[in-house]
């Protein structure tokens, strides 16, 4: 059963989250706080969503999320914010959340982004034993490998977030094409994702910093104006 992670101060709102996650089918952990939240995190291993609120009494959200990325790069994130602030959703697809949602949010599109998340996460642990050199991409310098869904450059190993991972995967499969957002962000958010394609510059901003030598100035993830990306090897 896949596990989720609801982290929420306001009683309402978490016992709903966490009811509707439960009839769902998913087995639900609750906390009331960041601090309660990482005391059940390091007790209990193999969550595979953790939804957290960004103000939380204590530790924030984002604080918070920066500490679960930390320990764990395959868990999924979904961030959740009282208003639509703008920035909020940078700030938290930038330290490592794969999601936001702004409040108040409907439950069927909550569920829909917490399964969205939950099958690629589960995706990657279901892995094959004894796959390890099965699947394996090399693109350049780089080599992509499934099992470990990380990314190696130069045979030194970068942690991916999930998202992250996908991406490669789609630069992966189509070396040198310029691939507009919104066939990047079907690719890896699904058909059915509701939000919208900034998520995809944000992602690719995250990326640029673990693999180019400068970010600033990319050599392997190239912007194509008013387009989208390629994958320069
Ligand atoms: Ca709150």
């Amino acid at each position: 059963m896949r596990k989720i992670l609801v982290v929420e101060d306001e009683d309402a709102i978490r016992e709903v989250l966490a009811l509707n996650l439960r009839r769902a089918g998913y087995e639900v952990t609750e906390a009331a706080s960041a601090e309660q939240a990482l005391a059940v995190f390091s007790a209990a291993a193999g969550f595979d969503v953790a939804i957290l609120d960004i103000m939380l009494p204590g530790m924030n959200g984002f604080s918070l999320c920066e500490t679960l990325r930390r320990d764990s790069s395959e868990i999924g994130i979904i961030m959740l914010s009282a208003k639509a602030m703008e920035q909020d959703k940078v700030r938290g697809l930038s330290i490592g959340a794969d999601d936001y949602m702004t409040k108040p949010f409907s439950i069927s599109e909550l569920l829909a982004r917490v399964e969205a998340i939950a099958r690629r996460v589960s995706h990657s642990s279901e892995e094959p034993e004894g796959a390890e050199s099965e699947g394996r991409r090399v693109s350049g310098i780089f080599v992509l490998d499934p099992k470990s869904r990380g990314l190696y450059k130069n045979g030194k190993m970068i942690d991916l977030t999930q998202v992250e991972f996908q991406i490669m995967e789609l630069f992966f499969s189509n070396p040198g094409t310029a691939l507009v957002r919104e066939k990047i962000l079907e690719g890896v958010w699904g058909k059915n994702y509701y939000g919208d394609v900034k998520i995809v510059d944000v992602n690719i901003r995250r990326l640029r910093m673990k693999i180019e030598d400068e970010p600033s100035t990319p050599k392997h993830i190239l912007t194509v104006w008013g387009y989208g990306y390629r994958w320069n090897a």
